[in-house]
């Protein structure tokens, strides 16, 4: 689809364009297999000659439609569904580190995500150091050393919700010959471009506001095309030498711009396999038409809901970042002018078990573990997703221990503010 189109247009048109006689709605592609006429058509799909639908573990039409219609929200070259948020993370990283290699991570990330870096990552031998995203260009530098591959950061962390400095973490990838990776997951494509700041490649979970209507768990990433691999070619022999898997093959000679995703598809999708169901990915197609009507209404909501709660003698403090006196607010001015996320944080004044009784007393908010859906939801990270950490590991991930974490929906404002009064008052 022509890049001249605007967001709203993306969301509702962009990925699946049906020629003469096909559905007017992008079809699931129920089919594990694709069918040739002869089998040399066959054999150039597996050199990578031509590009081609064979088996649904690299590649599926369905999924692809989905992945072009978020690459062109985000103004990429190129995108790959994933199976879920985590995977779309561990290829984001394992596409380019292996063992023996290095990245940079900001502190202030969700958990599964800490998890996933600091745990698993580690035992295949891939480290990473962590850096607060508050840190100066030269600390966050210092962190670098010679087998450093990445740069990594969210847009607007979960749950701590701070806000990156996305030109400041660019600019310090790019001094040291690597790509900055952003999750893009909170604000989505509608409130904030990554790429329009320097970032190289976006991931998300696409389980979050791009479903939007939590029934499907998935991920993506997507390149910018714009990272000049060559240019640091002895970092990154994955892209830039002959993978002995295709015939020797070189991913920035053969696919230039695209030689990121390619790889990310053709080779660990191949090897790993933790693609999305065709299914779930029709479900976020039909998430991903309302994104851009959707988004406003959760900051709207959000916004109102925020200022309720700094109001109220009851709540200790709330971190938003389209409160004017939030530490984050000039970040999120410049990088989200339209609008943040509708992902509230706050703490109850007085004893911490506060915090759960406020939750079990809420009856419009549920308690569930999700977040970022059109239902207003509710979560204590502490005793929740983030009960694996250590109170010091909770602190450095920006997580206080009274910490909770309001994921305000699409319903009427008032109805949750009533819903919260009432809970208050018990
Ligand atoms: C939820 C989330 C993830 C993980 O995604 P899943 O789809 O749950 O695997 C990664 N990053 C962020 C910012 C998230 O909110």
């Amino acid at each position: 689809m022509a890049k001249q189109f605007k967001p709203e247009t993306l969301c509702v048109q962009a990925g699946w364009e049906p020629k003469k006689g096909e559905p007017r709605v992008l079809p699931i592609y129920q089919s594990t297999t694709f069918k040739y006429e002869t089998s040399e058509q066959m054999a150039r799909l597996f050199d990578l000659e031509e590009s081609g639908y064979f088996y649904t573990r690299l590649q599926n039409p369905t999924n692809d439609a989905v992945a072009k219609k978020i690459t062109a929200l985000e103004g990429g070259v190129g995108g790959m569904l994933t199976s879920s948020g985590q995977a779309a993370n561990f290829y984001a990283i394992f596409n380019i580190c292996q063992a023996g290699d290095h990245f940079v991570c900001s502190s202030a990330i969700y958990g599964g995500t800490f998890n996933l870096f600091a745990v698993t990552m580690k035992k295949l031998g891939i480290n990473v150091t962590f850096i607060s995203p508050k840190a100066t260009e030269e600390e966050i530098s210092s962190a670098f050393q010679p087998n450093t591959k990445a740069l990594f950061g969210e847009t607007i962390s979960n749950p701590s919700l701070d806000v990156l400095d996305i030109e400041k973490f660019a600019r310090i990838a790019h001094k040291h010959g690597v790509p900055l990776i952003v999750d893009n997951t909170f604000p989505t494509p509608i409130n904030c471009r990554p790429f329009e700041w320097g970032a190289d490649i976006i991931v998300h979970s696409t389980t979050k506001y791009m479903d939007g209507h939590a029934t499907s768990v998935g991920g993506c990433i997507v390149d910018s095309g714009n990272f000049d691999w060559e240019a640091n070619a002895d970092k990154f022999p994955g892209l830039c030498t002959p993978d002995e898997s295709y015939h020797g093959l070189t991913y920035t000679k053969a696919f230039g711009k695209m030689a990121y995703i390619t790889k990310a598809t053709s080779q660990l999708m191949r090897d790993l396999g933790s693609i999305q169901s065709p299914q779930n990915a029709f479900l976020l197609n039909i998430g991903l038409e309302t994104l851009h009507l959707r988004m406003p209404q959760h900051c709207k909501n959000a916004q109102k809901v925020a200022e309720y709660l700094q109001a109220n003698d009851k709540v200790a403090w709330v971190n938003y970042c389209g409160l004017p006196d939030n530490n984050n607010y000039e970040l999120a001015q410049k990088y989200m002018p339209n609008g943040s996320c509708g992902v509230i944080s706050f703490g109850l004044k007085g004893e911490r078990n506060l915090a759960t009784k406020f939750m079990d007393s809420l009856q419009l908010a549920a308690i569930v573990t999700h977040v970022a859906d059109a239902r207003t939801s509710v979560l204590h990270p502490a005793s929740h997703t983030h009960r694996q950490l250590s109170d010091e590991q909770l602190l450095e991930a920006g997580v206080r221990p009274d910490l909770i974490r309001l994921s305000v929906g699409i319903e009427n404002a008032d109805d949750i503010i009533d819903d919260i009064e009432q809970a208050l008052s018990k």
